[in-house]
């Protein structure tokens, strides 16, 4: 089986609808927090298992020997270390064939990383066969508000003329779904690493050209320091903890350290990454 956890969320319905273009839903199963949420999934012959991170009991029948498991990173900012460790343990236990996990690029040096190198530590120590998907940003932080941003007529961050290697959810999802099925460049992907990135880099200023070009209307940037930045986040309705944790990764975006481009995601997808101006399109469609 294919099994895919988190696949109620965002990147996770991408995954599972890309595994079911390739292969029969009876070969894929989901295990999610809310079994409600996976009805539709269920009815088209998905199977359904209910598990919750934080209740590793919930754990034990979520996987089966020689399956190939993705592991999408939960949402929980500081717990994901007990959470992630308590599905690589289930794992381990069921003897998976292959766990590929969701983690994040190998020169970040940020706080947010943290739990995903220790995920990646206990994913070692487990002795499972894995795949690191290492995602980058996804296009989709920036856009979310896109219209909102073009009405205000400016882009603030703290982190400079830094770069961000983006690409939509899709991209990812798509190499995810190659990882787990075993395509690509290298076949089986057993104990692989990949830095999965946009295949080009844009800093702010060039994403606050492109919603302005996008638009016809006029967007600027203004770059702030972290203390103001850090102010405006919580002005637009942030928890202190998270406005913290996303100036960080600012500073680690101005270190450069989200700016990699090796080729990895376009290789692992087989065609180019979707461009950050097709992104600002259409997301100002939508
Ligand atoms: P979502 O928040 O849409 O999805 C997270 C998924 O994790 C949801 O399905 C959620 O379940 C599930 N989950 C959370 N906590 C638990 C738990 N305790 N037990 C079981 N399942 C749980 O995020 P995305 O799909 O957009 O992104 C996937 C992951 O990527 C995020 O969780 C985060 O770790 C990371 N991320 C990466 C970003 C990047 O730019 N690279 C940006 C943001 C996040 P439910 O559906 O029930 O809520």
């Amino acid at each position: 089986m294919y099994v895919v956890t988190g696949a109620t969320g965002q990147l996770g319905r991408l995954v599972v609808e890309g595994l079911l273009a390739r292969v029969p839903a009876s070969e894929v199963a989901v295990a999610v927090r809310s079994a409600g949420k996976a009805a539709d999934l269920a009815a088209r012959g998905v199977t359904v298992r209910e598990v919750d991170y934080d209740r590793p009991e919930s754990l034990a029948g979520a996987f089966g020997a020689g399956d190939r498991v993705l592991l999408i990173s939960g949402s929980e900012v500081g717990r994901r270390i007990p959470q992630h460790t308590a599905v690589v343990e289930a794992a381990r236990a069921a003897g998976v064939a292959l766990l590929a996990y969701t983690s994040a690029p190998g020169a970040a040096t940020f706080r947010l990383a943290d739990e995903h190198k220790a995920t990646e530590a206990a994913i070692r120590e487990s002795g499972l066969r894995y795949s690191f998907l290492r995602n980058g940003w996804y296009t989709e932080n920036y856009l979310g508000d896109a219209a909102g941003t073009v009405d205000r007529g400016i882009v603030i961050g703290s982190a400079g003329e830094g770069r961000i290697a983006s690409a939509p959810r899709k991209d990812y999802a798509d190499a995810a779904v190659a990882v787990l099925v075993g395509e690509g460049d290298e076949g089986g992907h057993a104990d692989t690493v990949y830095e999965l990135s946009g295949d080009v880099a844009w800093s702010l200023p060039e994403l606050a050209a492109e919603l302005a070009k996008a638009s016809g209307r006029p967007v600027g940037h203004r770059d702030v320091t972290p203390a103001e930045h850090r102010e405006v986040l919580v002005g637009a309705g942030l928890p202190e903890g998270f406005a913290e944790v996303l100036v960080d990764v600012d500073a680690g975006i101005a270190r450069g350290e989200l700016a990699g481009t090796p080729g990895d995601l376009a290789r692992l997808i087989g065609r180019p990454t979707v461009p950050l101006a097709e992104s600002v399109r259409t997301a100002l469609k939508g």
